[in-house]
């Protein structure tokens, strides 16, 4: 059974063009009629995704009749080429009907029963997050068994009405399709593909849950790496705030709070960026370590490092969102009141002290190559933002992403410890600059990224590199270990992430 009409086919191929024809198009800017050879397409319910989905459809090249209890009310929401109807009538001829309700109502449509014998009914609901741990039974799945003589059919569930409306874009293009039926499947995603999405199958209807609780996440991959910004934040913005604005007012009475919106900020983040980005390449280094120390690759790693392995990529993310913010707020600096009363002052100071010609050769070149060093950084650093863009990601093979990721990030770091160093300069040695007994926060932050490039050195010497790229081809140290399945079939279906 194929729904898809002569238009749709040709949509399918011509995604440059807008979806809505302008044939299709009436003088008042809604859709006028559809040819009368069009399969006709059934939607129960009026509200804003039916409208949207109305509106997708008819310009798709499908002919739509809307069931609602009051179409007398709501005829006027939808395109004129659009029929509204009463339920009963409008499912009386399609083949397929979508069920723009909401769960709760299901039971409300049962008077249809006998009309929707043999339908495909296409479940769209969402549950919330409530709904979704109150029932185990998917919306689709109770659906399905409200209509016994249905198939059902789980899709456009993760698609927004606005979505609908606005034509499908790059980012949200999938829509995940499930059912007991692979023809009504089939049907459905020949449909989803006239409207310009991509189908996804899922199997069978038992998926339904999994899809319902697509659209309940919220960015999943990204949790676990904003926790360690912010806690890191927190960590550096406390550890400056107590030698920047505590110690001076405790020791010496002066009043320095004003620091806090924009100069303790400015010192954190750089801080954070800079930890965020060793962070990148630290589970790299301790993955290859622990392969060196077994002797073969075929061995998991630990879960906790193969979650860390799985999320570099929202790591550095936000290490260039870090350091980004900082570059901004450097600019900033020299707009403040305080930065303009301290030049004026130091001005002051120098004709007092009857100095005409403020010049400290060494201050002026390490300045000019840390401002140099952290433009370079910076601008590496945005490389590998762009490049882990699917798009850009998508264009590149193999070796030149690995590149980018691997080689430029490395050189990213190495660019930011110097950055650092020569931010640093001869202050770690300087007494005054532990202030409570607290060593400068630049120093603290050169720990891991310090020790991930001594250990990436370390790699690079002959007799260990020839080892892990050994081992990495699959040789194994002791012939004894040899490659093992694990019993345990959840642990079998993972894979380590290197
Ligand atoms: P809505 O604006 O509240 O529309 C729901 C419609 O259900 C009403 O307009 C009503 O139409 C109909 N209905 C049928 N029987 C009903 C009853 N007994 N009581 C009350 N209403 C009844 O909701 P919506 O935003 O269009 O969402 C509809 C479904 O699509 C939901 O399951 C939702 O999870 C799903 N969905 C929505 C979106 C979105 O962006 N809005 C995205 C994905 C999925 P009549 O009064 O004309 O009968």
């Amino acid at each position: 059974m194929s729904h898809q009409p002569a238009v749709a086919t040709k949509m399918s191929g011509e995604m440059d063009k807008p979806l809505i024809s302008l044939h299709l198009v009436d003088s008042d800017s809604s859709l006028a009629k559809v040819p009368d050879e069009a399969p006709k397409v059934g939607i129960l319910g009026s509200g804003d995704f039916a409208r949207s989905l109305a509106t997708r459809l008819v310009g798709s090249g499908f002919k739509v009749v809307v069931g609602s209890r009051n179409p007398k009310r709501t005829a006027g929401l939808f395109p004129s080429a659009a029929q509204v109807t009463f339920q009963e009538e409008a499912v009386s001829s399609p083949e397929v009907i979508f069920v723009a309700v909401f769960r709760e109502h299901y039971a409300s449509l049962c008077s249809l029963s006998e009309q929707l014998v043999g339908k495909i009914l296409v479940d769209v609901s969402n549950p919330t997050e409530q709904e979704h741990l109150q029932h185990r039974e998917s919306n689709a799945e109770y659906l399905a068994s409200l209509f016994p003589t249905c198939t059902v059919v789980k899709a456009f569930n993760v698609i927004s009405a606005w979505t609908l409306q606005a034509g499908p874009r790059d980012g949200n293009r999938q829509v995940p399709i499930c059912s007991d039926q692979p023809e009504a499947k089939r049907a459905v995603s020949e449909m989803a593909l006239a409207m310009g999405f991509m189908p996804v199958d899922m199997g069978s209807l038992a998926s339904a849950r999994e899809v319902e609780a697509m659209p309940l996440r919220l960015l999943p991959a990204w949790k676990v790496p904003t926790l360690l910004a912010l806690g890191l934040f927190v960590c550096f913005y406390a550890y400056n705030f107590v030698r920047d604005v505590l110690q001076p007012y405790m020791q010496e009475s002066q009043n320095k709070f004003f620091k806090l919106p924009v100069s303790v900020v400015n010192t954190t983040l750089p801080c954070v960026a800079y930890v965020l980005l060793s962070l990148v390449y630290l589970p790299g280094v301790l993955a290859a370590a622990l392969q060196l120390q077994r002797g073969t690759k075929y061995q998991r790693f630990p879960d906790w490092l193969d979650h860390w392995l799985q999320h570099r990529k929202q790591i550095g993310l936000l290490s260039f969102f870090c350091a980004a913010l900082h570059a901004l707020y450097s600019f900033c600096l020299p707009l403040r009141r305080a930065h303009r009363y301290d030049l004026v002052n130091l001005a002051v100071k120098q004709v007092l002290a009857n100095k005409s010609h403020l010049w400290v050769e060494e201050e002026v070149w390490r300045m000019e190559i840390y401002l140099s060093l952290g433009v370079l950084a910076l601008g590496t650093l945005s490389l590998l933002a762009v490049t882990s863009l699917p798009s850009i990601a998508n264009s590149l093979n193999w070796r030149e992403f690995s590149f980018v990721q691997s080689s430029l990030g490395f050189v990213a770091l190495v660019l930011s410890t110097l950055h650092t160093l020569t931010y640093g300069w001869t202050r770690a040695f300087e007494e005054s600059r532990y202030k409570f007994y607290l060593p400068p926060t630049f120093t603290l932050t050169l720990l891991v990224p310090c020790v991930v490039i001594l250990a990436k050195a370390l790699f690079l010497l002959p007799c260990i590199s020839r080892r892990l790229t050994r081992i990495r081809r699959g040789w194994e140290r002791d012939s004894a270990i040899k490659f093992k399945l694990p019993t345990d079939h959840a642990l079998a279906e993972k894979t380590s992430h290197v």
